[in-house]
């Protein structure tokens, strides 16, 4: 990819990256890449897991100076341009690091390539993905026997995450969202203080981050009863992810795929109420390319996998999302989520 931007060398700093490229998980890490040679620069603190994790790379102890070692390797090269990653390396990095290069070559900032080649995943990362996603739907149907009118949004979020630590998540994807009764409308609704009521919606998106990879699951349920609006909602909200998950497939721009579902809603009169994107890929991060959404985004490929979570959000009154996790084939796409669908009233 490189060559074919014409870029003759490439810092990685966003450590997703760098563990993607080279193996190594430490917090803190570089992954020089040119023509010839790549390095793992990284400092005494993580030699010895960089020395174990990595195969590939020559791992180098950069000490205190970093950037006068990423010059010194540069120009010993005699590379004359480094692009760096403009969606990871702050400002003031930018700077030091043009300081340290003193005209000996020039910076080029670029939306990082890794990002691209992250977006297929291979059948080793599908597995791991896989494996994230059927921990999720355990925790799903495990925290159905825990809610009950007048726990906290805060006891249940805490008995998620506890639930697949427990089975040997590093933790959660994301700060857990549970969100009852008017705050369901709200979209990123995060645990509060709030108590579950009787009759009240409720809308759970977690995920949990297994051997590197993430979950997102979003399911709403109804504590007791459900009033027929709320039901009419909520079969509206699943035929319009029903027609998303039957017309996904590759070839489909981010565009065309978010309007599989959005389509459904607007003909339901619902289209005003689903004020966020289709869906977003799925990796390392919880959040990532490609994005399903009315603002475009990438064409979808076999391999990507992306989450599908229509939702409809009343104001001040409840909301319904539903989000499972699929890998896009070239005819079609098979859902990694297993949780249940069914109108749930617990
Ligand atoms: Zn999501």
């Amino acid at each position: 990819m490189l060559a074919e931007a014409k870029l003759p060398a490439l810092l990685v700093s966003h450590p997703v990256n760098v563990a993607y490229l080279s193996g190594f998980t430490g917090t803190y890490g570089l992954l020089l890449v040119t023509e010839e040679r790549d390095w793992l620069l990284t400092d005494f603190r993580y030699l010895e897991q960089a020395r174990s994790q990595v195969t590939g790379p020559e791992v180098l102890d950069i000490g205190p100076q970093a950037w006068r070692q990423v010059v010194e390797l540069l120009v010993a090269g005699g590379v004359p341009q480094l692009a760096v990653e403009a969606d990871h390396l702050t400002v003031d990095a930018f700077g030091r690091l043009e300081g340290a290069l003193s005209g000996k070559a020039t910076l080029l900032p670029v939306t990082s390539p890794v990002a691209r080649l992250r977006q297929v995943k291979d059948e080793d990362e599908l597995l791991k993905i896989a494996a994230a996603v059927a921990l999720a739907d355990e925790a799903f149907a495990h925290i159905l026997g825990f809610m009950e009118p007048g726990r906290r949004e805060q006891e249940v979020a805490l008995e998620l995450e506890r639930y697949m630590r427990e089975r040997g998540a590093r933790g959660v994807a994301f700060e857990v969202i549970v969100a009852s009764g008017p705050r369901s409308a709200m979209p990123h609704g995060v645990a509060g203080e709030k108590k579950l009521a009787a009759g009240e919606a409720v809308v759970l998106d977690f995920g949990c981050v297994l051997d590197g990879y993430c979950s997102d699951l979003s399911r709403t349920v109804f504590l007791g009863q459900v009033t027929e609006e709320q039901s009419y909602i909520y079969q509206a909200v699943l035929a319009a992810q029903e027609c998303a998950l039957q017309g996904l497939r590759a070839g489909l721009g981010g565009r065309e795929a978010d309007a599989l579902a959005r389509n459904r809603l607007t003909d339901l009169g619902l289209g005003e109420f689903f004020g966020h994107g289709l869906g977003h890929g799925l990796g390392r991060e919880v959040h990532e390319a490609p994005r399903l959404r009315t603002e475009a985004g990438e064409v979808l490929e076999p391999g990507m996998v992306v989450t599908v979570e229509p939702g409809v959000y009343l104001a001040g009154r409840f909301g319904v999302r539903i989000e499972d996790v699929v890998v896009i084939e070239a005819e079609g796409c098979r859902n990694l989520t297993g949780s249940d669908k069914k109108l749930m009233c617990i």
